[in-house]
């Protein structure tokens, strides 16, 4: 169980950020905000793939205007995305978006920072203060607590830009403060993975405001995940971070998706629907696997609802032991099937009914534990494989003889 750290708690609609709030998932949309259908369509998306908040861009007033219509049309708490006109964010709250996201690095003149800061205020908004990195703020004695801070962080691989950071926070922060505002969501966004770690886990020891988690710019989900989940989720295990957003050059739902997964697997928030697990296969593996795997990752999606433990595995030599705490597993080998529901055997298809047969028994399955008559994650028998005896000789006896030396490696041919 991962103790996070305690932070202060603000509300975007009905949604809590930070405190011992569960940790939210964000996205952004990617097509125009003007463009209200095609906003809506993608919100709602967004919403329907578990999204807790979507941002959506506001460049221009035409994108302001359509807020007012898009809001009736969507259920998630929605952030208007601000950048250099602070006129726009007024026209935002105006149309009842329920938080703004600030760059310091393009907003900066105090009194406009002050009026979003009011107009937020009357209407119990949040705003986030993203200070992405290379966003500078002038101010009069920078240099001097840049200084300072240099020292503070000279040991560290990203001091200067620490430092930099840490000054723009302060002083943006200071505006807030004097005007007795605090319901600041603070991000610090980079493109460099440790970067990202660095400052998040430095703002955490400075400011008590909850933390929104991202790095900028991730790429291509083929390596965006990678550049995403290292440092958020690395963060998230510290303890740190309060909504996150992983962000990829690729249709948003997969950031919600991957956002998602991410925190079940850190157990930081309670999975929704099954969770498919699968060996990768190897040369054992008598059936298409990967297309399988594919099919049941999307039969289970619409149509279990329940945190059911699923296991896809190859062939019945290692499975059984590879697939531990499955509800319900299928084994696969010498073109068929065969499925256990917590450690009972089942069934046993030919491999064109496998798909079926699964989704037969996990809909079973969710329907027993919706009545009460079954638990999720109990093993009731341990799972007994069929001897993978076949022309080659006794399975068995060939791994055991191979193990220790004494023979040859055959692989055997599995018969049900
Ligand atoms: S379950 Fe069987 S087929 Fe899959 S990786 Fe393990 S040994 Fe290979």
């Amino acid at each position: 169980m991962i103790a996070r750290r305690k932070t202060r708690q603000v509300k975007v609609g009905q949604v809590l950020i930070g405190g011992d709030a569960p940790v939210a998932v964000q996205s952004m949309t990617s097509g125009y905000t003007h463009d209200i259908d095609g906003c809506v369509r993608e919100i709602n998306k967004l919403a329907a793939a578990g999204a807790d908040i979507v941002r959506v861009a506001v460049p221009e007033r035409k994108d302001t205007e359509a807020l007012r219509e898009i809001l009736k049309q969507v259920t998630v708490p929605i952030v208007a995305d601000v950048h250099f006109h602070f006129q726009r964010a007024l026209e935002a709250v105006e149309a009842g978006v329920q938080k703004i996201r600030l760059n310091p690095g393009n907003i900066n003149d105090r009194a406009q920072v002050e009026k979003v800061i009011d107009a937020c205020k009357e209407r119990s908004l949040p705003i986030r203060i993203g200070v992405n990195e290379g966003s500078i703020v002038e101010r009069k004695d920078k240099q001097r607590r840049l200084k300072e801070l240099g020292a503070v962080f000279s040991n560290n691989r990203h001091g200067h830009m620490l430092a930099i950071m840490i000054s723009k926070l302060e002083e943006y922060l200071d505006i807030f403060y004097e005007r007795n505002f605090y319901d600041i969501v603070i991000s610090a966004k980079s493109i460099d993975p440790l970067l990202v770690m660095d400052a998040y886990s430095e703002i955490s020891r400075r400011f008590d405001h909850p933390l929104h988690l991202g790095v900028t710019h991730a790429g291509p989900k083929e390596t965006g995940t990678i550049r995403s989940v290292v440092p958020l989720g690395t963060l998230l295990a510290g303890g740190i971070g309060d909504t996150i957003r992983i962000s990829y050059a690729n249709d948003p739902i997969y950031e919600v998706q991957d956002g998602l997964e991410l925190l079940y697997v850190l157990g930081l928030r309670q999975r929704r629907g099954a969770e498919l697990i699968a060996c990768p296969t190897c040369g054992r593996i008598q059936v298409d696997l990967f297309t399988l795997v594919q099919k049941v990752n999307a039969r289970l999606k619409e149509h279990i609802t329940l945190p059911i433990k699923v296991a896809v595995m190859g062939c019945v030599v290692n499975g059984p032991g590879e697939c531990e705490g499955a509800d319900v597993a299928i084994f696969a080998g010498d073109k068929r099937g065969i499925i256990y529901v917590q450690g009972q055997k089942v069934a046993n298809v030919p491999e064109e009914q496998i798909l079926d047969a699964l989704l037969d028994q996990c809909r079973q399955f969710q329907d027993k534990v919706n009545r009460g008559e079954a638990r999720l994650g109990e093993k009731l028998v341990d799972i007994i494989p069929p001897d993978p005896i076949g022309e080659l000789g006794s399975g068995y006896a060939k791994i055991a003889a191979a193990k220790a030396g004494e023979t040859d490696t055959s692989l055997p041919v599995l018969n049900f």
